[in-house]
């Protein structure tokens, strides 16, 4: 994927005999490379399998912005929860950002990172009582959030000011991490592709094994769907992304622009870039226009004599009830975990989760810890209490199914979902769970770890 963050990344050579480690990571992004660096700090012994590159999905696609202001998350978590999850979810975050600041500056890891203003914003009065209410909300946390006036080339009915943000280049983290997993001692095989689930301590890929005492399945999208049943509890949504130049120069210097409207946008800078995030769509949904379209009209409208410097679609994995997971994979295996579900935030989040799973590995955590001690529990009872969520789920792989009878699209060779065809992309994308395929059938996105059969053009 051509994204705004090129540059080398180090290639790892292929699983190629039997190994022997304490933690085996299965996926090498942002989320399996905390896991392992997490982990060997604490002095394991761990090997990372990884079907691509390093960063090669959903991270190197991220607009990577460090905060806690995931869009107006903390009045809807305490809305569909309570005060004290979104108050742990905040202080969690709060925590992990502090963290990754304090070990990048004191590794001296060039991620391009900058302290900035992060501002949420809204055109709407729907979304003027959205930001009010988690302004009270931050009160009612006692953290000081402030009213500001969004510098945007047009008008806004309110934002906030969420200071103390920052923002970095992911793939220069995931190799800063990469390499700091490899000084440690720890290994990372690219090129390997998990098909199996463990058994017991020892993993099948391939003709070769992978002998482990716990197992952390960190692929985006869990690739293992039963025990576990994370293709009812998650889906994909996608985000549409161009990167401009020769625009305003001084737009976005020290501050990046979040809406909160449905299918409003999102900017940073990247350099002399601005990156323009927007077109959010559950992955396999067709709006009527090009969903490139909706942002260069965008452009066209405001950014006028700006140049297209690079478009690209990334996507990521949506819970039902805001939380991500991170715990036990499911009640069946004790030494199999799972890192997932980040809502588009998982540049914090995937630390927190990595912080969950490494106590869980020294038994500092209960892995039957209850939803009160670990908010990210994946056994938590996420498909009854938020019902209405599930049901449109449920609808959405209904339908897909249904699909199969009526057109003659490709069958999803994950679960047998009906393919939609994406016309900006030229891929398939399967609306049930997000697994992408180019033209021809190679995967572009898990959770399939298959090809698809069908087309050779
Ligand atoms: C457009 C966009 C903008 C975003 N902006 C932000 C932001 O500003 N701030 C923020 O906090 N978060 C943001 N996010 C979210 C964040 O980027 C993601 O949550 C995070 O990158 C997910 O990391 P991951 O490691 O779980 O997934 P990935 O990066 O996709 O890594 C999973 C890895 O597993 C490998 N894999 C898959 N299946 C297998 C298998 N069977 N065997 C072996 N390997 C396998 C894949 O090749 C891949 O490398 C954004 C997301 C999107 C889509």
């Amino acid at each position: 994927m051509a994204t705004i963050w090129q540059g080398k990344v180090p290639t790892f050579e292929k699983l190629s005999g039997d190994v022997t480690f304490d933690v085996c990571v299965i996926g090498g992004g942002i989320a399996g490379l905390w896991c392992a660096y997490r982990l060997v700090k604490e002095g394991k012994r761990v090997v990372v399998l990884e079907a691509n590159k390093i960063a090669s999905g959903t991270t190197m696609g991220s607009t990577a912005i460090l905060t806690y202001a995931h869009d107006d998350i903390y009045h809807r978590i305490r809305k569909k929860h309570d005060i004290s999850v979104a108050s742990k979810y905040f202080s969690d975050a709060k925590m992990a950002i502090k963290e990754i600041v304090e070990l990048v500056w004191k590794e001296k890891w060039e991620i391009d990172l900058e302290p900035i203003d992060y501002i949420l914003f809204s055109k709407k009065w729907k979304g003027k009582c959205h930001l009010e209410k988690e302004l009270k909300t931050y009160d009612d946390l006692r953290h000081g959030v402030v009213r500001t006036k969004a510098n945007l080339p047009y008008r806004t009915k309110f934002a906030i000011k969420c200071s103390g943000s920052y923002q970095f280049n992911p793939v220069k983290l995931s190799i800063c991490l990469a390499n700091a997993i490899i000084k440690a001692g720890g290994k990372i095989f690219c090129g390997t592709m998990v098909k199996e689930a463990p058994d017991g301590e020892v993993l099948k890929v391939g003709e070769y094994s992978v002998s482990a005492k716990h197992f952390v399945v960190a692929t985006h999208f869990p690739y293992i769907n039963l025990p576990g049943f994370y293709w009812l509890k998650m889906y994909q949504e996608q985000n549409y992304c161009i990167a401009i130049k020769g625009s305003n120069p001084d737009f976005c210097k020290g501050q990046s622009f979040e809406s909160i409207d449905q299918k409003g946008f999102e900017y940073r800078r990247v350099g002399e870039n601005i990156l323009i995030d927007g077109a959010s769509f559950r992955t396999g949904e067709k709006p009527k226009k090009s969903k490139y379209q909706i942002v260069e009209r965008h452009i066209r409208r405001y950014f006028k004599d700006s140049n297209v410097t690079v478009r690209y679609c990334a996507q990521d994995c949506m819970t039902l009830d805001l939380l991500p997971y991170a715990g036990r994979y499911s009640h069946f295996a004790d030494n199999v975990f799972v890192v997932s579900g980040f809502n588009k935030w998982g540049m914090t989040s995937s630390y927190i989760a990595a912080g969950v799973i490494v106590d869980m590995i020294k038994g500092e955590l209960s892995v039957d810890a209850p939803f009160s001690a670990n908010i990210y529990s994946p056994q938590r009872n996420v498909l009854l209490a938020n019902i209405i969520e599930t049901i449109e789920n449920v609808g959405v792989i209904a339908a897909s199914f249904a699909g199969n009878l009526v057109n003659g699209n490709p069958k999803c060779p994950h679960m047998g979902c009906n393919l939609k065809w994406n016309r900006d992309e030229q891929t398939w994308d399967c609306p049930c769970h997000g697994s992408r395929f180019s033209k021809c059938g190679k995967i572009i996105n898990n959770p399939s770890t298959e090809p698809l059969e069908i087309i050779s053009t």
